[in-house]
């Protein structure tokens, strides 16, 4: 959680600033808010970052691909592409939007792969969504080529993936939309609050109307302004997005301590050669937030994640094994894969082109039982890195001899 770890006196300042003018909303009170607009702020300072010209921040990663799917068109019994291996929500945002997942491969990069993609096509695939997990990037030129091939529409879930690149082209320009979350658990964090960035003015236009209730938000006066299209409220607020934009002025920081922490794991990991590690197809572009490796088998990998608890590196930072964790691979997503909801979704009405129950992923499956991501920090001394990577060095030595 680096973002989280450097929460200081920059943030407070940003906070402070809406304290004193109590106006605690993004839009209108031009005359009262002396001067501050931090949701805007924010949003230049992110599209600058990005090299994109676009951003428009909304209340959380999850409303942020709720807002790409609307504003790109996704609807009912429109299929989606998206991973098995993500956070829950890109699966939410294409089920309540009327979507229909369709469950593809991920590969050695922990993304969706090319392959993997193809084979899910069909003729009712409007889009894929693409996660970028864990602060690296997918085989982003292959995608975008299939998808151009294809036709279809290409949304980034950039949430985990604020500050990385491919060939300096930054996460979440490479197709219609990005989305970012600012959690408590990501590189940089609003509190709660999330970000939809693009090249497209149109698409921009519709993103922010769309999570503001439809508003043009022209004008000083808003219970005069125009609703071109239907929304919801999916706004940021004020305060949020002030300690937003504390955070994304350390981002540059946050990348040059974690890339160096992150190669001080991967050379302890490294002695080992039963150990491999994630393909990360720009190596240059990792933001670096988790350390990820695979170990040869299940039943290894298992008696690694005992070995490094037992050697007390979770004292350190996190240690994920993403096979038994209930939020982020599908096998545990007993509600998604049965579709229990409180109300009737599309995917109910139009049934699903998958057995949910019974999804063929076996490439994932072997990836995802042999994968470990360790969380890395940014606050660790060097007296505590040596000894972290002491205790992992132990830890594996112990399993792997
Ligand atoms: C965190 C996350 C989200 C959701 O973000 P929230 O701000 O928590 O709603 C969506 N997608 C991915 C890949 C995430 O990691």
């Amino acid at each position: 959680m680096p973002g989280t770890e450097l929460f200081g006196a920059e943030e407070r300042k940003e906070i402070n600033d809406v304290l004193d003018s109590g106006i605690l909303f993004r839009y209108n009170h031009d005359s009262l808010r002396n001067g501050h607009w931090k949701a805007r702020e924010f949003e230049a300072e992110l599209a600058k970052f990005n090299k994109v010209n676009y951003a428009h921040a909304v209340s959380s990663g999850s409303t942020a691909v709720a807002t790409a799917m609307a504003a790109c068109g996704i609807g009912a019994g429109d299929e989606v592409i998206v991973p098995p291996f993500t956070y829950i929500a890109t699966v939410e945002g294409a089920l309540l939007g009327g979507a229909i997942p369709v469950f593809a491969e991920i590969d050695e990069t922990l993304c969706l792969s090319p392959e993997g993609i193809k084979k899910a096509i069909t003729p009712k695939t409007k889009a894929v969504v693409l996660v970028h997990m864990c602060g690296s990037m997918a085989k982003i030129e292959e995608i975008v080529q299939i998808c151009k091939e294809h036709n279809l529409l290409l949304i980034e879930d950039t949430a985990q993936a604020l500050g990385a690149s491919y060939k300096g082209k930054a996460a979440g320009t490479f197709g219609q939309m990005g989305c970012f979350s600012f959690d408590f658990f990501k590189i940089i964090t609003c509190g709660e609050g999330g970000a939809i960035i693009t090249n497209d003015k149109n698409l921009y236009h519709l993103a922010e109307q769309f999570s503001d209730h439809g508003h043009d938000h022209i004008g000083d006066n808003r219970g005069m302004e125009q609703h071109p299209i239907i929304g919801f409220n999916y706004r940021i607020g004020e305060i949020n997005a002030a300690i937003g934009l504390a955070q994304i002025r350390k981002i540059d920081q946050i990348l040059e301590h974690q890339r160096k922490n992150k190669k001080a794991l991967h050379d302890a990991l490294a002695k080992f050669p039963q150990v491999s590690f994630r393909h990360i197809p720009d190596p240059q572009g990792d933001a670096a937030t988790f350390m990820d490796f695979f170990l040869p088998d299940e039943a290894t990998t298992r008696a690694v994640v005992q070995a490094l608890k037992n050697e007390g590196v979770g004292e350190f930072t996190g240690i994920q094994y993403w096979w038994d964790n209930q939020y982020h691979y599908i096998r545990n997503w007993e509600h998604i894969r049965s579709l229990k909801t409180p109300m009737k979704l599309v995917a109910h009405l139009l049934g699903t082109p998958q057995d949910y129950e019974n999804l063929e992923i076996p490439k994932s499956n072997d990836l995802i039982s042999r994968l470990i991501s360790l969380v890395v920090k940014i606050n660790w001394n060097d007296e505590q890195l040596a000894t972290l990577t002491g205790r992992i060095e132990k830890a594996l030595k112990s399993v792997l001899g």
